[in-house]
């Protein structure tokens, strides 16, 4: 009998969190097995291009994938690819799969992502419905939209937005529709709404704001566009749905650990059991800086927090406190958005720059501090926004708005923390 005395590391969900901690094991000294369960098909990928220039055939299939194929197994990373895990057994240290394999785990690291919300409305199941997270639904949204004269899109977030500009570029006519008064107003507020709605409509897309949907309607087993609360109708070859995601938290919710809007977290994305981590969307974390649990569905959160995980599944004390970024690119509109503004919060938003120009800084202040910034068209100030942030400096709002001003000079010396 061979008595193995090897650690093994698993990670649940082969996207971006899971792929980065795997990473980060090896290059951090781990010799043992890691073992790096997917159930997608495809080795793991980036999903901004999706909504973006992958969607829109500006870059090609290679240049989404995180590392290419032969990558894992040099690594010694045992990667299984349409492998679900469908339960944890954590007094016997070991997962399940869908296939009724049984693996054993030293540490357990859960980077499951989110999934996106699917509409209960009549009609929601006929063909020709899409949403958009997975390398499939890309490519199932790309042929529609080349195959399509008239896309009707739910949702004006993020995703409803760039995938708006994408079928805008695939030559469409695009109605978006939205129960909200404008686009992206949870996140952004009214000021930056009223700059998105613009953005769409001088590209062309028709927003219906304000607006509830009734139902797809459809013939023949397809959709044939939405209709609305008031009765008006919105005719369409395609359907897309884009309203919002919710985390995958079913197999640690199954399997007893602690879950608050996702699975909870402390700053070393320890769960409720010692031995089991959790990254990436589905992790709600405490952010020791703000004093709060985020789960943020951001690309940056996903590859940060990957390589924390795993420096502490390897026994280190690392904490993820990074300050919140995300980046969206639509039309001729880049942006990258640095900071945190707790919802409800009274703040205001003001430019640095002018709006008309393209190119300016939109920064949102409570008390006299900077809450967060968002970098329009203007590239390599999202450090310089990330410190001012964290220094919960009170800033000279002249000086803040003056473009001459070296951002790194408002806050110099002042390290007082965020807002509360
Ligand atoms: C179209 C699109 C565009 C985006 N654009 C941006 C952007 O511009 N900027 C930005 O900041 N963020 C963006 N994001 C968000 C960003 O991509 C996510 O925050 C990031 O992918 C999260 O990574 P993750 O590893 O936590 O989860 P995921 O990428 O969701 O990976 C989780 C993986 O786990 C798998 N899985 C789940 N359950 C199981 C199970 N039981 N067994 C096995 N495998 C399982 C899932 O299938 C998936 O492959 C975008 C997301 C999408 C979908």
């Amino acid at each position: 009998m061979t008595v193995t005395t090897e650690r093994t590391f698993l990670i649940v969900g082969a996207g971006l969190a899971g792929t980065t901690a795997a990473e980060a094991l090896r290059t951090g000294g781990f010799d043992g097995r890691i073992v790096l369960l997917g159930d997608e098909k495809t080795h793991p990928y980036d999903r901004p291009p999706l909504s973006k220039d992958y969607l829109q055939d500006k870059s090609e299939r290679d240049k989404i994938f995180l590392h290419p194929d032969a990558w894992y197994s040099e690594q010694g990373i045992e990667l299984l690819l349409e492998t679900r895990v469908t339960a944890i057994d954590r007094d016997a240290h070991e997962v399940s799969t869908a296939g009724g394999e049984r693996i054993g785990y030293d540490k357990l690291l859960l980077a499951t992502g989110s999934s996106p919300r699917r509409l209960s409305l009549p009609g929601a199941d006929l063909a020709g419905v899409l949403y958009l997270r997975r390398l499939e639904d890309c490519e199932a949204m790309k042929a529609a939209f080349e195959a399509a004269d008239r896309v009707a899109i739910v949702g004006a977030g993020w995703i409803g937005l760039e995938t708006a500009a994408a079928a805008r570029a695939a030559g469409c006519a695009v109605t978006v529709v939205d129960v909200a008064e404008l686009p992206l107003v949870k996140v952004l507020g009214t000021q930056l709404g009223e700059i998105y709605a613009a953005l769409h409509r001088r590209h062309g897309v028709e927003l219906r704001l304000g607006a509830k949907i009734a139902e797809i309607t459809g013939k023949d087993g397809a959709a044939t566009g939405l209709r609305l609360a008031d009765g008006r109708l919105v005719e369409a070859d395609a359907v897309v749905v884009a309203v919002g995601i919710t985390p995958n938290t079913q197999l640690a919710e199954a399997a007893g650990l602690a879950i608050d809007n996702g699975v909870l977290v402390d700053e070393h994305l320890v769960t409720s059991d010692p031995d089991v981590f959790a990254a990436g969307d589905v992790a709600n974390a405490h952010y020791p800086w703000l004093g709060t649990h985020l789960r943020l569905e951001h690309w940056s959160a996903a590859l940060n927090q990957g390589p924390v995980a795993a420096a502490n599944m390897l026994g280190q004390s690392a904490a993820y406190d990074e300050v919140p970024y995300f980046f969206s690119d639509q039309y001729d509109m880049g942006m990258e958005y640095s900071g945190y503004v707790a919802p409800g919060h009274d703040d205001e938003v003001v430019f640095r720059g002018e709006v008309e120009t393209g190119e300016y800084v939109a920064f949102w202040l409570g008390d006299g501090r900077v809450l967060a910034g968002m970098n329009v068209n203007i590239w390599d100030v999202t450090g310089s926004i990330a410190a001012l942030v964290r220094s919960g400096a009170v800033v000279d709002r002249a000086r803040l708005l003056d473009p001459a001003v070296d951002l790194d000079d408002l806050y110099a010396g002042t390290t007082e923390g965020p807002q509360s």
